[in-house]
């Protein structure tokens, strides 16, 4: 782990590719701004997901032999994993489920970024992801409380809450002060760009104005159960899926349903064994047949549901998951449950 005060040289013109040849491995850069105050950001926490890296670089690009309005303190993960355009190198672990204690040294990573953050007294703590399948620009959030949404709402309209995984970095923020997840797309798509920039300039220049702000989303969308398939599983996607040697062959569309609600009598793709596919709830329960059915190796919609983060990147689907579900939440009934 190495501890800067400046921004190392090279920074700004570096290509995701290239980080190696500026940062070599977990880092912290603390910059000193006018307001003392500082705000954590966390980036490439999953290597493969560059946005939040040319976010940073051109946030501090203009602020570049001046002074920042406000302290930073960045953690830059998994620069090695960036360089080969990895999610993470072969035998690490998950940097993003390494939150909540451990013995790899990458848990070691995780606790030293927590000391020293606790150390500073930060008040806002940012971090920030691409997504591997067709996902509207959202944030997320894991605690049912204002500011937290307040936070989250600069950022998009669309926010997600959740409490599992609970080894990811927000919860463990979370606990320190109101912390939000920004979902920027896929790597380098534009809009997430330009949005991320916004969002951290916004809390860089802002003291707490944005408390001040009236809560303006009508529901929260809350994550509630996983989908798991067996991870030795073959699994292909297809316009018209036909089974032949696969485990599952799932709708070219797959990704498509993020964020919209599937429709009953909605056929996702085919699976040849039940037994390999799982939707599993908070309470480890696999709640599959609740919403889904599987008539004649048909997957089918039997309640409506909406999708999150359901992912045709193969790798994704067997080590983390095939999805989310989630449901709308009325923001009253959100902030009272
Ligand atoms: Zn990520």
């Amino acid at each position: 782990m190495l501890f800067l005060n400046d921004i190392p040289k090279g920074f700004f013109n570096i290509t995701p590719k290239e980080i190696t040849k500026v940062i070599n491995g977990p880092t912290i850069i603390h910059l000193k701004g006018d307001n003392k105050t500082p705000v954590f950001v966390s980036i490439l926490l999953h290597g493969n997901e560059f946005s939040s890296l040319i976010i940073l670089q051109k946030v501090l690009k203009k602020y570049h032999k001046k002074t920042l309005p406000k302290s930073l303190i960045l953690f830059i993960a998994n620069p090695q994993a960036c360089a080969q355009g990895v999610r993470q190198l072969e035998g690490q672990l998950d940097f993003n489920r390494i939150w909540n204690g451990g013995s790899s040294p990458q848990h070691s990573v995780a606790e030293q970024v927590l000391q020293y953050v606790k150390d500073q007294k930060i008040h806002i703590a940012v971090d920030i992801h691409n997504n591997s399948g067709e996902n509207p620009l959202y944030s997320c959030i894991n605690k049912k409380k204002e500011e937290f949404v307040k936070l989250a709402q600069i950022f998009s309209k669309d926010i997600v809450h959740f409490t599992e995984p609970d080894s990811v970095l927000s919860i463990a923020f979370s606990e320190i002060c109101p912390t939000v997840v920004l979902e920027c797309g896929l790597p380098g798509n534009k809009e997430g760009l330009n949005s991320g920039v916004r969002f951290i300039e916004t809390i860089l220049n802002e003291d707490t104005g944005w408390k001040n702000e009236e809560v303006k989303i009508p529901y929260i969308y809350s994550t509630y159960a996983r989908l798991y398939i067996e991870p030795d599983s073959k699994i292909s996607f297809h316009q018209k899926p036909v089974l032949n040697n696969n485990h599952f062959c799932l709708t070219d569309q797959f990704d498509k349903f993020n964020f919209k609600e599937l429709q009953t009598h909605t056929i996702l793709g085919k699976i040849k064994d039940p037994k390999r596919i799982k939707l599993i709830d908070k309470t480890g329960e696999n709640i599959f047949d609740h919403l889904f059915s599987i008539v004649d190796n048909n997957w089918i919609v039997k309640n409506p549901s909406i999708p999150s983060m359901f992912t045709k990147d193969i790798k994704i689907a067997k080590s983390d998951c095939l999805g989310y579900v989630m449901k709308k939440i009325p923001i009253d009934s959100f902030f009272r449950g």
